[in-house]
């Protein structure tokens, strides 16, 4: 079984040959620049010291400063976050950000700290990170199982140790503290935009389209809310514990309510004002990726579609929120199936946009309004979008994955060019 990091790097060797870019490009992108790794001690409530590793990779600064969030989660490792921020690295160039790559994360879980053992492992990333990190050189922002309260506290830890006010260090902070107007929702109405784009251009009805989606986080209940109020059918979710289906379409926002409270999606709960139970369909984890529906949404974890379950998914259209989610030999299979994929690089790309938005914002001192970020997010990536389907549509037997990573290695090609390569240094004529 490949590693993550591995498959990313599978996956950037054959799309980067068909690509046309030059092998060059390639080799600058198979090895992260630098990754720190550090062990953060936390002082537990009841007195006693727990020891955490953690981890931050910058993997190319080609285009920027590096740009990724952070994940704290058990599974966290080193490869995962180096895959990761190699995937941030193609995100950035697909959607044009004045970027490089990072990402970083802790292995830990989080569910079984007390929020103060949480506020001091915020902190104490931040001090081990303090110098890795900075509004030129490197800004994080929310992944799984971390949000804008962490921020925060990561904001806060950073200006007490450099003892001035740095506002754009971190992105994806609370609006209060400094974070942008649009960014908590940015990541689902950026799936959400992409959807709608590729919706059009099949011409098809919103009532017509089927979906499940696997993971009610922060990006996976967006989505679901968005598409929800578009018309479509959302009848299956889940989340680390259970899932559930209802094949006439859930209630976003009973659903959410449900969660919010018992923290789980629940089968039944009271229905409102009526106070009339309403009952789904508890369904393995499993079984709602291979679900009859017509999108599916993966907005968990990594490699959720692998060789075991890819001839079992019934879905027409993929919509990736989660990063990887489908391997490349699973991929290939799919693409011979003509399934349409939308992949992670320019599907989860509105929370990287709404964040540099943020920095943007930050640094100019002078923030956006929610119609001004909503607005400019969508122009982004209607650009992107257009781009890849002008691409695929005019090269035959191409995906959306090979034109987004084309546009983006193309993108990195020239500014390695610029910066002098075997062909320039041994031509005395160019
Ligand atoms: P989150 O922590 O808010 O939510 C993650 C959700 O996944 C939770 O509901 C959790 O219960 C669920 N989950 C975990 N394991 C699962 C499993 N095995 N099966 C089903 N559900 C499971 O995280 P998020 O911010 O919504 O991120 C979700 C995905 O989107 C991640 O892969 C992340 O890298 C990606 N992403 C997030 C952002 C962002 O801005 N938040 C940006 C780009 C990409």
């Amino acid at each position: 079984m490949h590693s993550v990091y591995d498959s990313a790097k599978q996956r950037l060797q054959q799309l980067g040959k068909l690509s046309g870019v030059s092998n060059h490009v390639i080799e600058s992108l198979m090895r992260p620049k630098q990754t720190l790794c550090a062990s953060i001690s936390v002082l537990m409530d009841d007195g006693s010291t727990e020891y955490f590793e953690a981890f931050r990779c910058h993997y190319s600064s080609l285009l920027g400063p590096c740009k990724g969030g952070i994940r704290f989660h058990p599974t966290v490792s080193q490869n995962e976050i180096e895959a990761l921020a190699l995937w941030m690295t193609i995100k950035c160039a697909v959607v044009d950000l004045p970027y490089g790559g990072a990402k970083g994360g802790v292995i830990v879980d989080s569910k079984k700290l007390s929020r103060m053992e949480l506020e001091r492992l915020s902190r104490g990333y931040m001090r081990a990170m303090a110098d890795f990190v900075g509004p030129d050189k490197d800004i994080p922002a929310p992944d799984m199982y971390t949000n804008a309260r962490i921020m925060g506290w990561m904001r806060d830890e950073f200006e007490v140790i450099k003892r001035q006010k740095s506002p754009a260090v971190i992105t994806g902070k609370p609006v209060s503290m400094g974070g942008s107007l649009g960014r908590d929702e940015a990541t689902g109405r950026g799936a959400y935009l992409v959807t709608e784009f590729l919706r059009h251009k099949e011409g098809k009805a919103a009532e017509d389209i089927r979906v499940a989606i696997q993971g009610f986080g922060n990006a996976g209940y967006h989505m679901a809310r968005l598409l929800a109020e578009a018309g479509y059918k959302v009848v299956a979710l889940s989340d680390s514990k259970s899932a559930i289906y209802e094949p006439d379409g859930l209630d976003i926002e009973r659903v959410k309510s449900a969660k919010d409270k018992f923290n789980v999606l629940k089968s039944e709960y009271a229905d409102g004002e009526s106070y009339e139970l309403k009952e789904h369909q508890v369904i393995s984890h499993a079984e709602l990726l291979t679900l009859d529906v017509d999108l599916l949404v993966p907005a968990a974890l990594e490699n959720a579609i692998t060789k075991d379950n890819v001839h079992d998914i019934k879905a027409s259209w993929i919509v990736e929120i989660s990063n990887g989610p489908i391997t490349p030999d699973a991929d290939k299979i799919l693409f011979k199936k003509g399934v349409v994929i939308i992949p992670d690089v320019l599907a989860n790309a509105g929370g990287v946009i709404v964040s540099y938005f943020e920095w943007v914002q930050n640094r100019a001192g002078f923030p956006w309004t929610l119609d001004e970020v909503r607005e400019r997010m969508r122009e982004k990536l209607k650009a992107s979008f257009e781009d890849m389907w002008v691409y695929q549509h005019t090269n035959k037997n191409t995906s959306l994955r090979q034109a987004a990573y084309t546009k983006a290695l193309r993108h990195i090609e020239k500014v390695v060019e610029i910066c002098g390569t075997k062909e320039y240094y041994s031509n005395s004529e160019v």
